[in-house]
């Protein structure tokens, strides 16, 4: 009996072996069209051709020589790309236009937002993103849920590297919250502390749980952190190979986040040009969470707003100047858009409206391109992986209809194809 039991299982698992042998045949790709962005040199480049093995893409170039059964895909007059990384988004958050912070937190279980997390996943893939980090405001770790799911495709979205609760002084960032529960929804959505030792473990309790970075308040909503606080954050991160980026949205507040040595700052808003001159000399990026013109229409119509176009226009010429000052200073500069406000359209559309500001506001396509992939790809340390198409880099493309080089606002919203890890997610 025992023998025959065990002969059993072995003729399984021969028979399972062949049967995976089978399945693992070598899949290949060729993708060709008219336009080619070259990320490393942050050029176009006409008539190249793409081909992928299994996840990674294995040439680039011209009339390449292909493995049988490779299936070519010629998009004509279109343009490649790698796929596109937002570095600053909160899909575990959806805030009602007229509601503060804490309401979505305090009302929407932990259950419901992760299953509208998965639809904000998706909705980005669509848009063509393949990549996207997502800073806090996520509930205790309910971001690592979703990362997990989608790793182990248990629903489809792009590549996802979180940062837990974000860690910062005793106030948090959430506005809004009543009295009587302020405790209570402050623990629930930020990791608070005093003190170095209780900012030491509050990195290592993320990390032992599983992130991908870590993110700080250099100010919350009215506490900062202090600079030894910050500098333990930032030496134990550091430690363990993570790295540290800082919400901070006031000139006087970053000072002390750049000397504890952070990685990056997002917002940034208003920054002098003696404070964006220091983190370039210490090659710290900045993440401006900016959307457009159209996101500024999309917020007023949702509060029945009477605007004109002039109104709009006056509305975001501060902010596109301050795009081109950043550009002017010479930090390098990540795609981020910091969309957590449900606008009633598909939050990865929303977050492109970032990308389309930065176009908008005067920056070259190959610039506004750099942010969204080789930029964003080195602030996430995933460079050479992500973020450029080359040899040994994953297979995370998009191809958009027409030439981005000539007309980058329309062809950025006309995706024709997304491919993420070597696997098509989205085909036109
Ligand atoms: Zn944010």
């Amino acid at each position: 009996m025992y023998k025959t039991i065990t002969a059993t299982i072995l003729c399984l698992l021969l028979t399972n072996s062949i049967f995976v042998y089978s399945q693992v045949a070598d899949k290949y790709y060729l993708l060709k069209a008219t336009q080619f962005y070259d990320s490393e040199k942050n050029v176009f480049i006409k008539d190249q051709e793409v081909l992928i093995k299994n996840n990674l893409v294995v040439d680039v170039g011209n009339q390449l020589t292909l493995p049988p059964n490779t299936e070519v895909f010629d998009f004509g007059n279109a343009t490649i790309t790698p796929g596109l990384i937002d570095a600053h988004t909160h899909i575990l958050l959806d805030q009602k236009i007229d509601h503060p912070l804490a309401v979505d937190a305090m009302l929407v279980s932990p259950e419901a937002r992760v299953l509208r997390a998965a639809k904000f996943a998706r909705s980005y893939l669509d848009a063509g993103f393949t990549t996207i980090r997502d800073l806090g405001n996520s509930g205790q770790y309910l971001d690592i849920e979703v990362r997990n799911a989608i790793n182990k495709k248990y629903i489809s979205g792009p590549r996802l590297l979180v940062s837990g609760p974000v860690i910062g002084s005793m106030d948090g960032q959430i506005d809004g919250i009543p009295l009587a529960d302020f405790d209570r929804v402050s623990r629930q959505e930020n990791s608070m502390v005093s003190g170095v030792e209780e900012a030491k473990k509050a990195v290592r309790e993320h990390i032992a749980r599983g992130v991908d970075v870590i993110k700080i308040l250099a100010i919350g909503n009215r506490l900062v952190l202090s600079l030894d606080e910050m500098k333990a954050i930032v030496e134990t991160a550091h430690s363990e190979r993570i790295k540290v980026t800082a919400h901070c949205d006031r000139d006087w507040a970053a000072q002390n986040a750049i000397e504890a040595g952070v990685d990056g700052i997002e917002h940034a808003y208003g920054f002098k040009e003696a404070t964006l001159q220091k983190m370039v000399k210490k090659g710290i990026y900045v993440v401006p969470t900016y959307g457009s013109t159209h996101t500024i229409r999309q917020y007023l119509k949702l509060q029945n707003q009477s605007y004109t176009e002039e109104d709009l226009e006056n509305n975001a010429a501060s902010w596109k100047e301050w795009i081109r000052e950043l550009k002017a200073a010479g930090v390098t500069i990540v795609a981020g858009s910091d969309a957590y406000v449900d606008l009633e359209t598909s939050r990865g559309e929303s977050a492109k409206q970032t990308i389309w500001g930065y176009a908008d506001a005067g920056l070259s396509p190959e610039d506004v391109l750099q942010t969204a992939t080789i930029n964003a790809a080195t602030a996430l340390d995933m460079k050479d992986r992500i973020g450029v198409i080359k040899e040994n880099a994953f297979a995370d493309i998009v191809v958009f209809e027409g030439d981005m080089k000539t007309d980058i606002k329309k062809s950025l919203f006309e995706v024709k194809m997304v491919m993420k890890n070597g696997e098509i997610e989205v085909i036109k």
